[in-house]
C-alpha cells in the first residue's frame, strides 16, 4: 500500500498527492490555482494572459474531490514533519511534478520544497513557477536550479509566444507554428498524443532551455478571442 493511501486509511496528517492523466501517471503535489498564485496578477483584479486561460480553474479541477486535497495541502505543509513525510512518500518515484496547480506562494514553503528536492536525489523534479517575479524568492529558486535533479521553469506570461531569453523556461503560443524559429526551444507535442506526454520528459530535462506549449482548451480559446476583439 502506498504511504499516502495508508495515511488516508487511518486519517493521519500526510501530504495529499495527485496524479494527472496528462503526465503518464507521474505524481504531483498541488495547491488551489489562483488562490496561491501571486505571480498570476498583472494589476489589481487583472490576471496575466497565460493565467486567464488556466486549465486548473476549469474542467475536473472545479470538482470538490479535486479541490479538497489542494486546500488540505495549503495548511498541511506547515507541519514540522512535512518534509520527512514527503521524502518518505517519494521513495519510489522517478519523476515528480510540483504544483500541477497553484504556486509556491510562501517563502517558507519554497524552502521546504527545496529541502525535499535535496533529500530525494533519485527523483527528477519539475517545478514551473511565476514566483521569480518576487526578489525574495530568487535565492531559494537559484538553489533549486543548482541541483542536478531539479528543473525549475520560470513561466512567461504571454500567450502569443513572447519570452525573455535566459529568464523564462516555458512559454505559450497560439499554435505549433509560432515556435518554428525559437532557438534552444523544444515544442510540446502532447497535442499529437491526445494531450498526453506519452513518454516525453522534456519538461524535466535541464539541458532544454525553453519549452513551448501550443495553447489548448476552450478557456484559452476565449482568451485569444477577447484579445483579438
Ligand atoms: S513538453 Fe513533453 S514532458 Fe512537457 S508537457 Fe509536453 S509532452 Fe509532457
Amino acid at each position: 500500500m502506498k504511504n499516502s493511501t495508508l495515511a488516508n486509511a487511518i486519517n493521519q496528517a500526510w501530504p495529499r498527492i495527485s496524479v494527472t492523466s496528462k503526465l503518464d501517471g507521474i505524481r504531483s503535489w498541488s495547491l488551489q490555482a489562483l488562490d496561491t498564485c501571486p505571480g498570476s496578477i498583472e494589476s489589481p483584479g487583472v490576471l496575466v494572459d497565460a493565467c486567464k486561460g488556466c486549465y486548473a480553474t476549469t474542467g475536473n479541477y472545479v470538482f470538490a474531490n479535486v479541490k479538497a486535497p489542494r486546500e488540505y495541502n495549503r495548511t498541511d505543509w506547515t507541519r514540522l514533519d512535512w518534509c520527512d513525510n514527503m521524502v518518505q512518500e517519494l521513495q519510489r518515484d522517478e519523476y515528480f511534478r510540483w504544483l500541477d496547480s497553484g504556486d509556491l506562494y510562501s517563502l517558507a514553503l519554497a524552502e521546504k520544497v527545496l529541502e525535499v528536492m535535496q533529500r530525494t536525489p533519485w527523483v527528477k523534479h519539475w517545478l514551473p513557477t511565476r514566483m521569480h517575479k518576487f526578489p525574495k524568492f530568487r535565492q531559494v529558486l537559484d538553489q533549486m536550479k543548482a541541483l542536478d535533479n531539479v528543473s525549475v521553469r520560470f513561466s512567461a506570461d504571454s500567450i502569443t509566444g513572447e519570452y525573455i531569453l535566459g529568464l523564462h523556461g516555458s512559454v505559450i503560443g497560439p499554435s505549433a507554428d509560432t515556435f518554428q524559429d525559437h532557438p534552444g526551444a523544444s515544442l510540446c507535442r502532447a497535442y499529437e498524443h491526445e494531450g498526453k506526454c506519452s513518454g516525453c520528459r522534456a519538461c524535466w530535462d535541464k539541458s532544454i532551455d525553453l519549452i513551448c506549449y501550443p495553447a489548448h482548451g476552450r478557456k484559452m480559446a476565449k482568451v485569444f478571442m477577447m484579445k483579438q476583439a
